[in-house]
């Protein structure tokens, strides 16, 4: 069973900063992602704190959180069949060493923590991230 779902992205501060927002946004719609929405902004380290919650107990949490708030990211809603699989197929592994030929993370990230690309891991938090980000 496909039925179409949302998905977050977010384009992280390695990548806005090096100027890939544009042709990361062509990855997406060369897979048949809709941007549905999309913002470009710079959040507070309070508000990446509330985001990665989820990882507070993490040994990375602070620097993961100090990162996210650290520049300018993009945030969309990507909408497709199956967008939440499909998008994290198309991020690749946490670990741009790890990812693989054709994914986000292969083609642009650094390393672990500067993996250009955050994508919901579920459909449940989906709504959570998307909620959090585009309330109105
Ligand atoms: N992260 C990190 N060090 C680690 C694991 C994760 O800096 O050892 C960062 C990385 O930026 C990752 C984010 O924390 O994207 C959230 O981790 P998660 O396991 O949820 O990975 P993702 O869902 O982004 O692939
Ligand atoms: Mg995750």
């Amino acid at each position: 069973m496909s039925s179409t779902e949302q998905t977050l992205s977010i384009i992280k501060p390695d990548a806005v900063e090096r100027n890939l927002d544009n042709e990361i946004k062509e990855m997406f719609k060369s897979k048949g992602f809709k941007i549905v929405k999309e913002k470009k902004i710079q959040i507070e380290k309070v508000e990446a704190e509330t985001f990665y919650k989820v990882h507070e107990t993490k040994p990375f949490y602070n620097d993961l959180c100090s990162y996210l708030s650290s520049g300018p990211i993009v945030v969309m809603v990507l909408e497709k069949e199956n967008a939440v699989l499909a998008n994290r197929e198309l991020m690749g592994a946490t670990n741009p060493k790890e990812a693989t030929d054709g994914t986000i993370r292969k083609k642009y990230g650094i390393s672990i923590d500067k993996n250009s690309v955050h994508g919901s891991d579920s459909v449940e938090n989906a709504k959570i991230e998307i909620n959090f980000f585009f309330k109105d």
